[in-house]
């Protein structure tokens, strides 16, 4: 159900606050000290700031509220289904959401959202909204006025799927958690900031996608194949942990965790597993660093993967070839079509 915040006001500017659970929602229990979601139909109480907004606010509330650890794909799907409905209602969408699988969250949506022209921006916080030194009342005003805001021609500044944190406005499908504790909690670590907020909110337009077609309107991918599994490569792994992952009968593909430009150790044993999955699997080579890419032509362990017809990942996060996979397994029966599109930049995943 959709409640409006105002119901006074009757502004032009609409944006919907979409609460799934997490941090930011909870309020302490004052008798056990836990905390609890509170009802967030009750969120001016917590941040009368909103009221300042020359906005209509709307929001709505996930049943049941949840930690993002339980997120599952779907709740991209009800998400990517409700923007759907109310696309024509609002000008932009706020996504309130735990930290913890924000990032995967927000590539997921990324990719099922099809000519996305219009902001849907996740945020979340490390406090609670209704501590003290919260860090949510500024991650929500924030989000709520990248949300809505325009470019002199009236279209919105970021039609894209976006983290804001901390003062920063990511890619979604660039973002990784970076922090389990402190207020900087996300990163882009291989493409700009959309935005900083400061004094005000600068936007590094260069780097904002706009690639929709204004005469057509949003669709949307809620078919998404979960076959996939993580394979993390690390000295001292087992011939028989290798053989379970990427052989096992659960997965249509795997995503490699290599180490550094997409290395992988170039023992007989590994080397076989890998050439006998890739005959019936999707392999996607990932590097376990942060920053930088996969480039497989470099180094001869690399280029044994690369043989073996493993996929280039090129620079995608590990969050983002998990959503990229799902949906495009989700889309494709074939093999070989998933792989060529795999290699390809989407929805500016990878810099290619
Ligand atoms: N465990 C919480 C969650 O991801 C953490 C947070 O919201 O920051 O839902």
């Amino acid at each position: 159900m959709i409640f409006n915040l105002f119901p006074e006001k009757s502004r032009q500017t609409a944006v919907l606050l979409i609460y799934t659970g997490g941090t930011i929602g909870m309020k302490e229990d004052p008798v056990d000290g836990t905390l609890k979601p509170f009802d967030f139909n009750g969120i001016l109480e917590e941040v009368p700031e909103l009221r300042k907004f020359t906005l209509r606010i709307d929001s709505h509330t996930f049943d049941p509220l949840i930690d993002s650890s339980d997120v599952e794909p779907s709740l991209w799907q009800a998400l990517a289904s409700l923007i759907l409905e109310r696309y024509d209602d609002y000008d932009g969408f706020v996504i309130l959401h735990g930290t913890d699988t924000m990032a995967y969250s927000a590539s997921a949506l990324s990719f099922m959202l099809e000519n996305l022209g219009k902001p849907v921006i996740f945020t979340g916080s490390q406090l609670p909204i209704g501590s003290l030194r919260t860090d949510g009342k500024e991650n929500l005003i924030s989000a709520v006025e990248i949300a809505t805001a325009k470019d002199s021609h009236g279209h919105p500044m970021v039609p894209e799927v976006c983290i804001c944190f901390n003062s920063q406005l990511f890619r979604g499908n660039r973002s990784v958690k970076v922090n389990a504790t402190g207020f900087d909690a996300f990163k882009s670590p291989n493409y700009p900031p959309l935005a900083t907020a400061g004094i005000s909110i600068k936007y590094n337009n260069s780097f904002i996608h706009y690639g929709y077609d204004r005469r057509k309107g949003l669709s949307i991918h809620t078919v998404l194949d979960t076959r996939v599994s993580v394979l993390k490569l690390h000295p001292g792994i087992t011939e028989q942990a290798v053989r379970d992952i990427l052989l096992g009968s659960g997965s249509r593909a795997v995503i490699l965790e290599t180490y550094g430009s997409g290395n992988a150790p170039c023992r007989p044993w590994f080397l076989d597993i890998v050439r006998e999955a890739s005959r019936s699997k999707i392999l996607l080579n990932v590097t376990q660093c942060q920053s930088g890419d996969v480039d497989m032509d470099i180094y001869a362990t690399g280029r044994t993967l690369k043989d073996a017809g493993v996929i280039c990942g090129h620079d995608i996060t590990t969050e983002s070839a998990l959503g990229k996979l799902f949906y495009l397994m989700g889309r494709h029966e074939d093999n070989s079509q998933v792989k060529t599109l795999l290699e390809k930049n989407l929805k500016g995943e990878i810099s290619k």
